[in-house]
């Protein structure tokens, strides 16, 4: 059985900002991370695309859900965005701002930010030793002992920074959850897939226009017609349904929802800043055709779909269409009701949504009130941002402030 001082387990996002920060805080204390994975930052690599969306210029405790804005806002404030920005920066990685105010690295190469922490860590002494797939974390006299199929290990303090369950291939599968809860901690009674596609029904119209995308306006209503939650933003028709930022966004919502309430609706309005009567009174104004009238507002194959959809012929004058027509087309534009199926799950989310609850642990120091000496970090903990850079954002401010309370006490 060997030793270390610090014991981190899992090297993604939050466990390597952890390990940064905890060697360089104490250089002489061993910070040890173990990975399950065979190859590290799985999920850094995939990120944005392969462009790596670091972080957002703005960020706030509104832009997550979970936990408590204040306990979120606690946590944000001891590593901001400047300070992202410069801590990146020292390590070699220039990020240039994008129109939507995400940030990215220079290179578009996420391959860039995952070198930069591991070359980091390593330069702050940082030792890793993968794959490592912690099975058990046990803590008896002062110590924990962590175990796997490769052997043991002994360690003074421990960093859990396993995620959560989305992408399951890249490392997190959700075995941090046991991890957590055998050393006394709960977790929040759903976990689910968040910013996840969305799935219609096989044969729905929109899953014949795959690839097409569209700026829309979403909602997810409940019986009284009441928004619970409305989104804007491009939205991607698929083989299988929906995806894109809008729709990524509000899955978070839509899922919890639809367990309480079967009956909530999610609403796409196609033309945003239309309502139904703008639309209906722009309608019965016009000379020419749907078609004509929706050209430039939507792409032809999208406007078609959706005058099917209404049984009106495209190219007929609108003037020649009952009141009755004109008004379902009006309401298959700005209020057209998605019969969401389900999610694409886990495999395709990319977080989760739950997990350890920030109440059982310190906001200070991020040590866990079921456990001393056991500090958490990342998506593991019941924070999930929107999408934009949130999500890292979270893993590199709870990562530091993990890294440094973990190494602060060790004295
Ligand atoms: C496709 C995709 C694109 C994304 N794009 C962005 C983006 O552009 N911007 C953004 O902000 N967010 C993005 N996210 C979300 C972001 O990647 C995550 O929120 C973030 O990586 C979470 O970091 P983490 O360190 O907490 O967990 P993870 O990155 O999941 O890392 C956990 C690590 O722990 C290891 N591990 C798990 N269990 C064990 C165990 N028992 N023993 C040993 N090791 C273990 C895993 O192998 C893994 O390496 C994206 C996610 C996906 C899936």
């Amino acid at each position: 059985m060997t030793g270390t001082d610090i014991a981190i387990v899992g090297a993604g996002a939050a466990g390597l900002m952890a390990a940064i920060w905890a060697a360089r805080t104490r250089p002489n204390a061993r910070v040890t991370v173990l990975d399950g994975a065979e190859r590290l930052g799985a999920k850094i690599l995939v990120a944005g695309g392969g462009r790596c969306n670091v972080t957002h210029e703005r960020v706030s405790p509104e832009d997550f859900n979970g936990g408590s804005r204040h306990a979120i806002r606690k946590v944000l404030l001891r590593f901001d965005v400047p300070e992202t920005v410069r801590f990146f920066g020292d390590l070699g990685v220039t990020l240039k701002r994008e129109p939507t105010g995400k940030l990215f690295p220079t290179t578009d190469r996420a391959r860039t930010v995952l070198d930069a922490l591991l070359a980091g860590a390593r330069g702050a002494g940082v030792i890793f030793d993968y794959p490592r797939r912690v099975e058990a974390v046990d803590y008896s006299h002062g110590l924990f002992d962590l175990r796997g199929a490769w052997g043991s290990l002994t360690a003074r303090r421990v960093i859990l920074a396993t995620g959560g369950r989305s992408v399951p291939k890249t490392g997190s599968d959700g075995h941090g959850y046991v991890l957590a809860r055998s050393l006394g901690h709960t977790l929040t009674p759903r976990i689910l897939p968040a910013l996840v596609p969305l799935l219609l029904p096989a044969g729905h119209p929109l899953t014949g226009l795959s690839g097409v995308s569209s700026e829309v306006v979403l909602a997810l209503t409940q019986d009284s017609g009441r928004a619970l939650v409305t989104v804007s933003g491009p939205m991607l028709c698929t083989h299988f349904g929906i995806s894109g930022p809008a729709v990524l966004d509000i899955s978070r919502h839509w899922q919890p929802a639809a367990l309480d309430a079967p009956s909530v609706q999610l609403i796409v309005n196609w033309l945003p800043g239309e309502s139904f009567e703008s639309v209906d009174r722009a309608l019965a104004a016009h000379p020419g055709s749907a078609l004509r009238w929706l050209e430039g507002r939507l792409v032809e194959r999208l406007a078609r779909t959706l005058c099917a959809a209404a049984e009106v012929n495209p190219s007929e004058p609108l003037s020649r269409l009952t009141r009755d027509q004109r008004r379902t087309l009006a309401a298959g534009l700005t209020h057209c009701v998605l019969p969401v199926e389900g999610t694409r799950g886990f495999q395709y989310a990319e977080v989760t949504a739950g997990g350890v609850p920030l109440t059982e642990v310190d906001l200070k120091t991020l040590e866990s009130r079921c456990q001393p000496g056991l500090h958490l970090c990342g998506e593991i903990l019941d924070v999930d941002g929107r999408i934009g850079g949130f999500n890292f954002q979270w893993a590199w401010s709870s990562g530091y402030v993990a890294g440094c309370a973990a190494a602060e006490s060790l004295a």
